[in-house]
């Protein structure tokens, strides 16, 4: 690969660099933005404190309310002539969150993302397929920015219309799909549906902005003759999608540490994690002109991953985002996340994607039970010994005991909705 895009920086490059950053990045806030001003005055801490890469520390959270409360732009740290684009998330709940960009921070977000596409080895030659929503949201600007920074052929065809994505897929040969990993399931089966498996040109997958399972992802993979495909990350308060991909060596997620800082706490306390455990990520931007972010709760949780890359890139990793600290819940003394849960069931070709977690208290003591449901086709007659295979994987990887209830295929409710996987009933004993 050579390295057009993403800089080869030693360790202490990035850390000085995150030092620069950190500090403009506080003076810029301070000076620009009522809000951020009155949160670091009101904790007491003045940009210039900030001396160390550890006095991160002293400056106060951000988090999802701030900008509901602020409602449009409480971050917003430039003159509003400087702003040259708005982008919105979708915002599931009341008021979506509306973040500014200036030139700068558009043609940094384009830099950020050609070198997700140099990471996933594309040149060139390559043709993208980019099959993500345009407008308001973050995801189709990006994709497309960030193909025509890099040079390759952009295909703007946005989410849905199959049979426009067919058409492209045979007619102009794209070789990298960009979408969800449920889209990409949903052309997989109809590529194979309508036979046209040996007409299409796809090496390549880029695909995030929703939780996937492994097999989810083998399927769409076969389905569409992929070489390779690649989790990507981005949310709309940091620029968007491509803050960082995962590599050719498929062993997590490179994120671009010389533009924001990651901090992995823990989401009660608020504590940094030990190194390579689970928590949450916070991030702080060290470029972003129009709406900075200060340690910026994202309520994803992730760990990072230690050591280098055998893929030879020196930016650091994190694992695939494997839950929301929203959905943690303690039992027993243990944080739990649901994501946990899923990826120990994973491991049981027998059993579906699907399961759900209650929790009651019985003469003071907490219960959990899992509920999980047997895949199409498995055998049935051995669900009791299946049951107490799954309670003795949890307790292995969780340290928890749980009752565990095999159910048929179907029996757990689907919601396309985020699907409520913890009942959690232990304040109504
Ligand atoms: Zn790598």
């Amino acid at each position: 690969m050579d390295h057009r895009f993403i800089p080869q920086l030693t360790e202490e490059q990035i850390a000085a660099k995150q030092l620069a950053g950190l500090q403009w990045t506080a003076g810029h806030a301070y000076k620009g933005s009522p809000f951020y001003r009155e949160r670091m005055d009101r904790h007491g801490v003045r940009p210039e404190d900030i001396k160390t890469l550890d006095d991160i520390r002293k400056l106060p959270f951000t988090t999802a309310n701030h900008l509901k409360e602020g409602y449009p732009m409480p971050l917003l740290s430039v003159p509003e002539a400087d702003v040259v684009r708005i982008h919105g998330s979708s915002g599931t709940t009341g008021k979506r969150k509306i973040l500014a960009y200036t030139q700068n921070d558009i043609d940094l977000w384009k830099d950020m993302f050609a070198r997700c596409y140099e990471l996933a080895g594309l040149t060139v030659e390559d043709r993208v397929q980019i099959c993500v929503g345009y407008g308001l949201w973050t995801a189709g600007a990006g994709f497309q920015l960030g193909c025509e920074r890099f040079g390759a052929m952009a295909l703007p065809v946005g989410p849905g219309l199959l049979e426009i994505q067919l058409q492209m897929l045979t007619d102009l040969k794209s070789t990298c799909l960009c979408s969800t990993a449920s889209m990409a399931l949903l052309m997989g089966e109809e590529v194979q549906k309508q036979g046209l498996a040996d007409k299409i040109a796809l090496k390549k997958a880029i695909f995030g902005a929703e939780t996937h399972t492994p097999k989810m992802r083998k399927q769409f993979e076969e389905a569409l003759g992929l070489e390779h495909s690649f989790d990507i990350i981005g949310m709309t308060e940091l620029y968007g999608p491509g803050t960082g991909l995962e590599c050719m060596a498929h062993e997590g997620i490179h994120y671009w540490s010389d533009l924001y800082i990651m901090e992995i706490l823990d989401p009660e306390t608020l504590e940094p994690v030990a190194p390579g455990e689970v928590g949450e990520m916070v991030v702080t931007s060290l470029q972003k002109e129009g709406s900075p972010l200060i340690r910026y709760r994202t309520r994803d949780l992730t760990r990072i991953l230690p050591g280098t890359c055998s893929c030879g890139v020196t930016m650091p990793r994190i694992d695939k985002i494997l839950g929301r600290s929203d959905d943690m819940f303690i039992f027993r003394g243990v944080n739990i996340y649901p994501g946990q849960i899923g990826t120990v069931l994973e491991g049981f070709p027998e059993l579906s994607a699907e399961y759900q977690i209650s929790l009651t208290r019985r003469d003071g003591l907490d219960h959990m039970a899992v509920r999980v449901e047997h895949a199409h086709g498995a055998d049935e007659d051995t669900c009791g010994n299946l049951a107490n295979a799954v309670a003795n994987e949890i307790r292995k990887h969780i340290l928890v005991r749980s009752d565990v209830r095999i159910l048929g295929p179907g029996e757990l409710p689907r919601s396309f909705a985020k699907t409520k996987r913890v009942q959690d009933e232990r304040g109504e004993e």
